[in-house]
């Protein structure tokens, strides 16, 4: 595996490839998540490259930016031994400049939900997304649908912006008792992980009602705040695959969505319908 600190360095190694290229960018403390996204690139891809960029942009005044976990040597030793080919490890100030052009999030997607809570996360998201798939210029790009409205986004972006690269959406990979592996699990207390699983629960909850015949949105959003009623929500949503709000549950169109504080930390989950 070859490591590459520097866009132009990655951009001169890759100016002669003709291989296809597998791209998985995540911001390390590496798990199982990312570790599905990394094998799905190695079986479609001849060239897998990761990312490792803590994207100072998308963290928002007063968040979790300097304690987001670090965890540079066994990111290394997994991607080693999940078969990556390079792994791109940028400096800050190699892929930002002082006066920047950026991508902006579209006014309305852009500012629901995760957007909504985060005002200008996504502008963030976006552009250092851009920027890395311009220097990799992958054939496939891997993402996971936990991140369901950050996916959305950046499929919009390719599509808006007439990008060369397929964006392919991967599963939510989860612990045993069904909590969806994040990076920020990290921060949470014996006693938080406890309540955090509260989260996926109230998604088994929508997830049921469903399958016993349920269709009204309204109806299932209340049901699974009352699983959530110890926890801080920032939302509950039931959208479909454009992230609008829907009344009736459309099976194959329909994404439940849910976000909450556990202690401090901001965790996110959803299911796909
Ligand atoms: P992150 O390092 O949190 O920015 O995530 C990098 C990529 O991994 C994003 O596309 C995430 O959606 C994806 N990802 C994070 N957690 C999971 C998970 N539990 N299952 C599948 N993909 C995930």
């Amino acid at each position: 595996m070859k490591i590459i600190i520097t866009p132009l360095d990655l951009k001169e190694y890759l100016k002669t490839n003709r291989k296809t290229i597998g791209f998985v960018p995540t911001m390390g403390a590496l798990h199982e998540g990312h570790i599905s996204l990394i094998k799905e690139a190695r079986k479609n891809n001849e060239l897998v490259v990761v990312s490792i960029f803590v994207n100072p942009t998308q963290f928002l005044e007063g968040e979790d930016l300097s304690t987001y976990p670090r965890k540079d040597d066994a990111d290394k030793k997994i991607c080693e031994l999940s078969g990556v080919d390079i792994l791109f490890f940028p400096h800050a100030d190699d892929i930002y400049g002082k006066d920047e052009v950026s991508v902006l999030s579209p006014n309305v997607r852009g500012y629901i939900l995760e957007g909504y809570s985060r005002p200008g996360h996504f502008n963030g998201v976006l552009t250092v997304v851009n920027k890395l798939l311009n220097i990799v210029n992958p054939t496939n790009a891997y993402f996971g649908k936990k991140d369901a409205q950050q996916l959305n986004l950046i499929s919009l972006m390719v599509k808006q912006l007439f990008m060369n690269v397929n964006i392919i959406a991967m599963d939510t990979m989860r612990e045993s008792d069904g909590l969806a592996m994040s990076s920020r699990n990290a921060y949470l207390s014996k006693e938080e992980r406890i309540e955090a699983l509260k989260i996926s629960s109230s998604l088994q909850v929508a997830f049921g009602m469903v399958n016993r015949g349920l269709t009204d949105t309204k109806v299932i959003e209340s049901k699974m705040r009352e699983t959530l009623h110890t926890l801080e929500v920032f939302y509950v949503a039931i959208v479909n695959r454009d992230f609008e709000q829907i009344q009736t549950i459309e099976i194959g169109n329909t994404i439940v969505l849910v976000e909450v504080k556990v202690g401090t930390t901001r965790l996110l989950d959803n299911i796909w319908l």
